[in-house]
């Protein structure tokens, strides 16, 4: 079924795109912006809601196939970089721990649960930063513990609504779907897939100050690939100093930390 209901909704998004590419006037212009958004919606909508009977089902199945977790949060992050900047939100990732560079997993739903866990932080932050953050390490041979916390400053979600988030079609407040759209089926799918992959997921938060989203995961990985995820000492670039300037803490501290693991000196 799936296939069958979004071949033809591809179809009239992409021809929106076409039409929207073609002279119109601005009235007919505005005509087809909507058929256009509404469409979207629409396959998010659909998305959402055939990953959530896979899941109840029971017919979700993973793919076992290696991949680089950098690029994975790069390629989420770059998505997600226009709406962040046209809100002027510092959007940042950092990775700590030594694990392999290439893991084996299902890098399509990781990236699926970073979507989400990023998208929100930046849908519900007026101002300030949203950092990711991972954590790996082994917990079995060839077998990796990935811990990640999406970490924004923004409306926080208050203790009382908590137990909301996780539930099916529900969101923390009633008025969040006629100012933000969505479907209150986001985390719920994300839940389920971290606990698929064996994790789990879980918040806190502060109203007025923001969220932080942790998750857990296990990945496999390759006997060939056993580096070390941080890069090696750099021969042009060892010992020599460095003055790092940037106004966000976040940003500086990634920076001295990449800086140093190349053998740099930065201040
Ligand atoms: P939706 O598709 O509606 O965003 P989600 O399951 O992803 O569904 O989120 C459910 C609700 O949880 C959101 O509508 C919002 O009220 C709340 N929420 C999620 N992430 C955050 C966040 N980072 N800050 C504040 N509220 C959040």
């Amino acid at each position: 079924m799936s296939h069958e209901i979004r071949t033809p909704l591809n179809g009239i998004i992409g021809m929106t795109g076409l039409l929207l590419d073609t002279p119109l006037n601005k009235e007919q212009n505005d005509f087809v912006e909507t058929i256009r958004t509404s469409g979207d919606s629409l396959l998010t909508i659909i998305n959402d809601i055939l990953d959530f009977s896979k899941i109840e089902a029971g017919h979700l199945v993973l793919e076992q196939a290696p991949f680089r977790l950098d690029t994975c949060i790069e390629e989420v992050l770059d998505l997600l970089a226009p709406k962040a900047s046209a809100k002027e939100l510092e959007l940042a990732y950092l990775i700590n721990g030594e694990f392999p560079a290439t893991l084996i997993g299902d890098v399509t739903r990781i990236r699926q649960i970073l979507m989400n866990l990023v998208g929100n932080a930046v849908k519900f932050t007026p101002d300030g930063e949203v950092v990711v953050s991972v954590l790996g390490q082994m917990v079995a041979e060839k077998k990796y513990q990935l811990y990640f916390a999406v970490k924004d400053t923004g409306i926080g979600i208050p203790k009382d609504r908590m137990n909301r988030l996780f539930k099916s079609f529900s969101q923390v407040d009633a008025s969040t779907t006629r100012r933000f759209g969505g479907t209150g089926l986001g985390l719920v799918i994300s839940k389920h897939l971290c606990e698929i992959m064996g994790g789990s997921m879980w918040v806190d938060s502060q109203p007025g100050r923001g969220s932080t989203f942790h998750f857990s995961i296990q990945v496999g990985a390759t006997e060939e690939n056993l580096l070390p995820q941080k890069d090696l000492p750099n021969q042009y670039l060892g010992g020599k100093t460095v003055l790092i300037v940037d106004d966000n803490a976040t940003n500086r501290f990634i920076l001295m930390r990449q800086a140093k693991s190349w053998g740099m000196a930065p201040q």
